[in-house]
């Protein structure tokens, strides 16, 4: 066990591996969807900062609608890009986000498009990525896995959730950290699976404010799993034993 509470990297990784072996006979093995060009996941992911990948999906349809194509989205105003995606939650900061992203992609390439990154190696596009410094690591690390199908871990709330319950990660709210740390502890070729499995899992299962323990399939792997299912069998011995006392006083004043 690390100082900080979490499991070292050699237990978490055989851990892990448990684990998405048990979710799979649970839920099914996992197939990587078709992956979409780069460019379209990079602004898939910029959209659906903060907002539904269903509602991320209708806002890139409607900028492909309302413009003859993304590089006249990149020389629009912030206000025109806005107004195609208004539907979505801070459509005024992801406009901004969205014509930003495209112009680093023009200056960069001279052109619109990411395509020379399907045949870069995960070295080559991890080094174009990290000159869009302002762009989320997590939007960043769904176009590496879904589009480019290099290593990388994509969190959101509930990958988030299952794996700091096992204790994977902290699960302070320190994403950065916490997608650092989940790639040194998944082997490479199962960051889908993991992904794709806890997601199911956290909605399914591990549900934020009650998770149903005592049905999961990974509870005797977990020891948030074990927590709770111990205190609430406490809860419900206790409970027990107070209404059989209860009745005891009924008989002995009858
Ligand atoms: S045992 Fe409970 S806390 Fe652990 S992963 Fe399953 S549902 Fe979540």
């Amino acid at each position: 066990m690390g100082r900080d509470g979490t499991l070292t990297i050699v237990k978490a990784r055989r851990l892990v591996v448990r684990v998405c072996n048990a979710l799979e006979r649970k839920y099914g093995a996992r197939e990587m969807p078709s992956p979409r060009p780069p460019l379209e996941e990079l602004l898939l992911g910029v959209l659906a900062q903060g907002s539904s990948e269903r509602s991320a999906s209708r806002a890139y349809r409607r900028l492909t609608q309302f413009f003859v194509d993304l590089n006249e989205v990149r020389v629009s105003t912030p206000k025109d890009i806005e107004a195609a995606i208004s539907d979505l939650p801070n459509a005024e900061d992801k406009a901004y986000a969205v014509k930003e992203t495209l112009s680093h992609v023009f200056n960069k390439r001279n052109e619109i498009s990411l395509g020379f990154l399907e045949e870069a190696s995960a070295a080559e596009a991890r080094r174009f990525f990290a000159e869009m410094e302002d762009t989320d690591r997590g939007v960043i690390a769904r176009v590496m896995l879904f589009s480019l199908g290099h290593p990388a871990m994509p969190l959101n709330a509930q990958v988030d959730r299952v794996s700091s319950r096992l204790g994977l990660i902290q699960g302070d709210g320190d994403s950065s950290e916490s997608r650092a740390r989940l790639e040194k502890i998944v082997p490479s070729d199962r960051m889908f699976d993991v992904h794709s499995l806890f997601n199911e899992h956290g909605r399914k299962a591990c549900l934020a404010a009650r998770p149903k323990c005592s049905r999961s399939v990974v509870r005797s792997y977990c020891r948030t799993g074990k927590k709770l299912t111990a205190s609430s069998r406490k809860t419900r011995s206790r409970s027990k034993s107070k209404s059989s006392s209860r009745s005891r006083s009924r008989s002995t004043r009858s």
